[in-house]
């Protein structure tokens, strides 16, 4: 089938790529120039296990291909695949503006029928205004069928996902169109729920402020596990061998961060707002959160009040582990408010260090390795479970830290071990030990 996939950031180019390797004919199209002629050369601008070995392949195929021209990208295409970001505008609700541009451009050059396929978290409604949008703008009549296929990929793992995720939802008024795209996924023998166009774009937000709604609950859990003298991981545990609970998503932290759950719980809110319903568990959701990725901060001035010139060891950046996204992670607020609390920051991230400039200009220096982040510091603070960071050997950190402090917000070792090595530990939910 020949496919056009719009947008290739996280989501778009692990779909184009996936599809390709399925034997597709994929091009995958993008405004920004730079990125375009990265992928040409078989390089992903973004990091994900084992796609650039996957795209390389399937370049050589003469499968896929990259273009920042919607011509070239649309022209003999029968499926548009939309992917474009859809970030938090200033009042919560969803940006369309990337998705609005790529609607005009694709009536602009389209050249014949097409399925647009939006796999972009979009509020509910919005399928059927990209179909009213794209054909107000076309200048020659085509058929145009819209199909919601919203994305459950997870970044680190963005590729097993696609290829074994618990399911792919397809929704749509035109029963034609659904069949063909449950065509596209043939080969990949997962399960297909097929269903109105409404309900597919509301799956995508149920589904992600309900994983949101476990993980704000575990952390408000915690919190009072610590005020009582339990341990949440113990909780934790005996509650998901209850089976209608389930025990994934139930590891309490520093809260939820990323490109997903924090804009898409404020995008239901304003989706809620906008017909007059008020979403208050989801308004609880986020302020919990949001008071949790400062819970570390609070603790550490418990314990070290004047942080003026600490030098402080910051494992971990991305907002969770194997991705280079900073979108909204927790360490951004954390490092911030060191920073202003007078305190150096120095900071170490196998992958995401570089895109963390972005987000912390000036505000940290950037080590190469975990020894080197740990030397000399007054602490340390972990904030990504990274899988080097959990094996990192914990009389290394007694060895390497000027004071044996670690403040973990990931909660990587047992109590008992970090006890063992004589460090102070303090992690969440679970009672201080040293
Ligand atoms: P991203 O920001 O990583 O990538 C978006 C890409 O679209 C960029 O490369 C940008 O240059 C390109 N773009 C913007 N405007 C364009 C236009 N008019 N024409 C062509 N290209 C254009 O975004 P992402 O993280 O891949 O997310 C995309 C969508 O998928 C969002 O709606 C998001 O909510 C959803 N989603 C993301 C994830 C995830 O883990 N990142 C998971 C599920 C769903």
């Amino acid at each position: 089938m020949k496919i056009s996939v719009i947008g290739t950031g996280y989501v778009g180019l692990v779909t184009g790529v996936c599809l390709s390797e399925t034997g597709h004919e994929v091009t995958c199209l993008d405004i920004d120039e730079k990125k375009v002629q990265s992928m040409r050369n078989g390089i992903s601008p973004i990091y994900e296990p084992g796609l650039d070995e996957m795209m390389k392949r399937n370049i050589e195929e003469n499968r896929l291909f990259f273009t920042s021209s919607y011509e070239e990208g649309l022209a003999d295409k029968e499926f548009v695949f939309i992917a474009v970001g859809t970030p938090q505008s200033k009042d919560g609700s969803a940006d369309l503006q990337y998705l609005n541009n790529a609607c005009r451009s694709i009536a602009e050059s389209i050249q014949n029928d097409v399925i647009v396929i939006t796999k972009s978290t979009v509020p509910v409604g919005t399928n059927e205004h990209v179909k009213r949008t794209i054909e107000s703008h076309m200048s020659r009549d085509f058929s145009i069928s819209v199909v919601s296929n919203p994305e459950f990929l997870r970044e680190g793992s963005a590729i097993h996902d696609t290829f074994h995720g618990d399911r792919i939802v397809i929704g749509s008024e035109d029963e034609e169109s659904l069949e063909r795209v449950k065509k596209i996924y043939q080969s990949f023998e997962l399960p297909i729920l097929t269903t109105d166009l409404r309900s597919a774009e509301m799956i995508k937000y149920a589904s992600n402020a309900f994983l949101a709604t476990k993980i704000s609950f575990i952390n408000e859990l915690g919190n009072l596990c610590e005020r009582l003298g339990a341990n949440i991981e113990n909780v934790a545990k005996g509650m998901g061998m209850d089976q209608r609970i389930g025990s994934k998503f139930l590891n309490a932290g520093v809260g939820y961060g990323g490109s997903c759950f924090p804009k898409d719980t404020n995008a239901l809110l304003s989706i809620g707002n906008s017909v007059e319903y008020n979403m208050s568990i989801i308004q609880s959701v986020i302020d919990t959160n949001e008071k949790q990725q400062r819970i570390i901060v609070d603790k550490i001035k418990q314990f070290i009040p004047d942080l003026t010139n600490k030098k402080v060891g910051v494992l971990g950046l991305a907002f969770k582990p194997n991705t280079d996204d900073m979108r909204d992670a927790p360490s951004i607020k954390v490092i911030r408010e060191l920073v202003d609390s007078g305190a150096d920051v120095y900071a170490y991230d196998p992958i995401a260090a570089e895109n963390a400039r972005i987000y912390l200009p000036g505000a940290t220096v950037y080590r190469e390795s975990i020894d080197e982040t740990l030397q000399d510091m007054d602490f340390a603070v972990i904030m990504t479970d990274w899988k080097q960071i959990k094996e990192y050997p914990l009389d290394q950190f007694r060895t390497q830290l000027k004071n044996p402090v670690v403040f973990d917000g990931r909660n990587c070792f047992p109590l008992a071990e970090a006890a063992s090595h004589g460090l102070q530990y303090h992690s969440i939910g679970r009672p201080s030990v040293g």
